[in-house]
């Protein structure tokens, strides 16, 4: 890559778009034209890429959210000219560190979105061809600003200064029917470039509008209101991402928002094949092979079904069967209750003739299970349609040759639980994925001191496509000299952030304390709540003398709580409350503070992570999928202090149990507890500091502005019952309440020992090969898809 000509064009597009010389420029103007500069330097390479990829054996990854966050410094490092361009900005007197500035796009909500985005970025750089389909939202996850220790959103105008890394491309529009309206799907196409190789993967984000032009013959004003209408009608389609997977809440658009994007992407799909392999619609799945992150895009297996047998003249058993072969289904969740349902009425209202197909495949299905002579209740189990409603989980299962899970313990409990009967009928086709994240920008990119030092040892910078390099680490675990480099690589990085959040949220953490961190979307199974009473309870600790010798430490947060969520917001007033509660003491607050950071992102996380010393992974066990900010954490040099749960089983499989901080109830014993009269109140009734630390919530000592919502906290632990259950204190706080402050402990005191805690990181380091996303999609390529890399002439 020609870094002074990217230089000079950046100049070129700052006078020819922007009418500015280079002095006049701000942040947005030079990431503007920068990232100009560079998609027309990368313009052949991702078009070469593009053909090679239609050639031959291709994947494609559909979900409805990519949280791709800020692409101008992995992109710059990825091509491989971050330092050069860097060295460029400081002679002509600039700082690349300006275009912090920049917004994320975020067009996810969490740890679904951000895993799409990590796979695409390790097929581009395995030269795997794999491209993404999603929506490009018009507002992206709401931004959050604290008020009063209150969450308040904002919405997140991200195309408010431009979108210089996408491509608009009319020529590929397509229009998407419903039974109320039709609307033009247009393309976005964002490139995702490969490290260190000139190819480049392809993200393409459809863009609702309408059909209809301005007729000015027939200007009148009731003509143009209605047009206007319409129009705004339309663009509803991919106005906002849903920042709740379970409210009611506008389900009607949220069915048309997945319905458009699977629809516009499968014509596309289509209509490439037949451009490269004619109408012979009998090797479609011999080329195309498309990965559903999730049930959000399942509606495109009967909406394959549709397009081949209404316009490409397949026959419906067969057009069943090419759905079969072509998807493959990737599950997040564990909890029944949260798998995906429609109701029948809704699909018949929004796409009657998708709801006739599911119909016909659900028959089908049944006609089968009849043959095999399975019994009723098994039957009805499995069907796709029951009591009206449409099960997408069950639908993706039988259109598809493969299911997967995220984690090897929550496959296991998919295979054992969620999708047991399914397992009994095909247990061909579950697979295990283990979750990745690419170290790409999660070590090279995000902490380029640590990065720095693990090359030097190595001798190379190998482990940037080959993360299972870092493993050759291990002999410098107790190499005082390494551990001491290390050590000040964590303060340093922990200076930056504390500097970053003074500014962004008004509070540094305290110096020289651990930085314990738990970043993660608010939920109350993951436990914040849990966190946030382990605090109150170490505070007490202090002030009656029961805890000695304290270490300081500093509780980061950060978090977003779905809008509509209100135990979630309260959880996060009580966060708030707490900090106040504890900077308010003298005689604690140089030991404890508590930070809730605002408008958590994945910049932010780019930041967290690499400054931490404690990483919480606190879930119910049985209830994360996988997590990655767990991965994250690791990679940059935090100890693990969680539940068997997840990817933490795996995380403490590969850097040994010696090196994390484990406690609270296993799978199994949490099952058990369920099934045997489980009493929360027993266990805070029958140890007063317990007590205490909950009675602080209702009895004055915390201030919920007058919501009450520390009532229903409180609440939905010791008293009520929640409509459905079967005992307060869903996620078993009480239950894992004192494994789970005594092991916090233990850690504290052993942040002591410099060394010894320095070693534990450091074995978390070169212990996290396995939670590259290279190893997951090298995975999924070679026993999902079957496609291999594309080689360039
Ligand atoms: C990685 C990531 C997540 C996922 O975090 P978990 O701890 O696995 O839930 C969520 N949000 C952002 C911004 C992330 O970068």
């Amino acid at each position: 890559m020609n870094c002074s000509k990217i230089m000079d064009n950046m100049e070129v597009y700052l006078r020819s778009d922007l009418r500015k010389d280079l002095d006049e420029a701000n942040a947005q103007d030079l990431h503007h034209a920068l990232s100009k500069a560079i998609m027309s330097e990368i313009a052949e390479p991702w078009k070469e890429s593009l053909l090679l990829h239609q050639a031959g054996r291709h994947a494609y990854y559909m979900s409805a959210e990519f949280l791709i966050g800020r692409a101008i410094y992995n992109n710059l490092l990825c091509l491989g000219i971050y330092d050069e361009v860097e060295e460029k900005f400081k002679e002509r007197g600039l700082d690349l560190s300006m275009l912090e500035e920049v917004e994320d796009a975020s067009l996810g909500n969490g740890g679904l979105g951000r895993l799409a985005a990590c796979f695409l970025d390790s097929a581009a750089t395995l030269d795997l061809p794999l491209d993404g389909y999603g929506i490009r939202y018009r507002y992206g996850l709401f931004k959050q600003y604290i008020q009063d220790g209150f969450q308040k959103e904002t919405a997140d105008d991200w195309t408010r200064f431009g979108d210089p890394w996408s491509i608009r491309s009319d020529s590929d529009a397509v229009l998407v029917k419903f039974a109320d309206q039709t609307v033009r799907a247009v393309p976005y196409d964002i490139p995702i470039i490969g490290y260190g190789t000139k190819h480049i993967g392809n993200l393409r984000l459809w863009q609702a509008e309408s059909i209809s032009s301005f007729d000015f013959n027939e200007f009148n004003a009731q003509h143009y209101d209605a047009s206007v209408r319409e129009k705004n009608r339309a663009e509803d389609i991919s106005r906002v991402l849903y920042p709740n997977d379970s409210t009611d809440e506008g389900k009607k658009l949220r069915l048309k928002q997945q319905y458009f994007f699977c629809s516009a992407s499968l014509q596309d799909i289509i209509k490439k094949y037949k451009a490269n392999h004619g109408n012979d619609f009998t090797r479609f799945a011999e080329f195309n092979a498309i990965q559903l992150n999730d049930t959000h895009p399942v509606i495109s297996i009967p909406e394959l079904v549709r397009l081949l047998t209404t316009y490409e003249g397949v026959e419906f058993r067969q057009a069943v069967e090419i759905a079969q072969k072509t998807f493959a289904y990737t599950n997040h969740t564990i909890l029944p209750e949260a798998l995906e349902k429609w109701n029948k009425h809704l699909l018949i209202a929004v796409v009657p003739e998708i709801y006739e197909i599911i119909e016909k495949i659900n028959n089908m299905f049944i006609d089968e299970l009849y043959k095999q002579q399975r019994n009723p209740d098994f039957i009805q189990d499995v069907q796709i349609i029951k009591h009206d409603m449409v099960h997408m989980a069950n639908l993706a299962m039988y259109g598809s040759s493969y299911v997967n899970g995220v984690a090897a313990i929550h496959t296991e409990i998919l295979k054992k639980n969620t999708l047991h009967s399914f397992y009994e009928l095909w247990p061909e086709r579950f697979q295990n994925k283990t979750n990745g994240i690419t170290q790409r920008r999660w070590l090279a990119m995000n902490n380029r001191e640590l990065s720095a030092l693990i090359t030097r040892l190595l001798g190379s910078d190998a482990w940037v496509t080959d993360l299972t390099q870092l493993k050759k680490l291990e002999k410098y675990a107790h190499d005082e000299a390494v551990l001491d480099e290390f050590w000040n690589i964590k303060h340093q990085k922990k200076r930056q952030l504390g500097m970053f959040m003074l500014k962004h949220d008004g509070t540094a953490p305290i110096k020289g304390s651990i930085y314990d961190i738990q970043i993660k979307r608010l939920h109350e199974y993951k436990r914040q709540f849990l966190n946030a009473l382990s605090i109150l309870y170490i505070y007490y600790g202090i002030k009656d003398g029961s805890i000695q010798d304290f270490y300081p430490t500093t509780f980061i947060f950060g978090a977003k709580a779905a809008p509509g969520y209100d135990r979630a917001k309260g959880i996060i007033k009580l966060i708030n409350e707490i900090a106040r509660l504890i900077e308010n003491d003298g005689q604690v607050r140089d030991k404890i503070r508590v930070v809730f950071v605002s408008n958590y992102n994945v910049s932010y996380a780019e930041k967290l992570v690499a400054a931490a010393n404690v990483s919480e992974q606190i879930s119910t066990a049985g209830t994360e999928a996988s997590g990655t900010g767990n991965m994250k954490l690791m990679l940059n040099g935090a100890v693990t202090l969680g539940t068997m749960d997840g990817a933490n089983v795996e995380i403490v499989e590969e850097a040994g149990l010696e090196n994390e901080y484990i406690f609270g109830g296993t799978v199994e014993e949490i099952e058990r507890q369920e099934n045997n009269n489980y009493i929360p109140y027993n266990i805070y009734n029958g140890d007063p500091k317990i007590k205490r630390v909950m009675e602080a919530l209702v009895n004055g000592t915390l201030n919920d502005g007058g919501t009450g919502i520390f009532r229903e906290l409180y609440d939905s632990i010791i008293h009520k019952v929640d409509w459905g259950q079967s005992h307060p204190d869903k996620y078993f706080l009480m239950y894992d309440f004192q494994s789970y402050v005594d092991t916090k402990l233990r850690l504290n005191r052993d942040y002591r020992d410099k060394y010894a805690f320095a070693s534990k990181c450091w074995m978390n380091i070169c212990n996290a090969g396995k939670f590259s996303s290279d190893r997951t999609i090298q995975d999924y390529a070679a026993n999902i898809w079957h496609i291999d890399p594309v080689e360039f002439e």
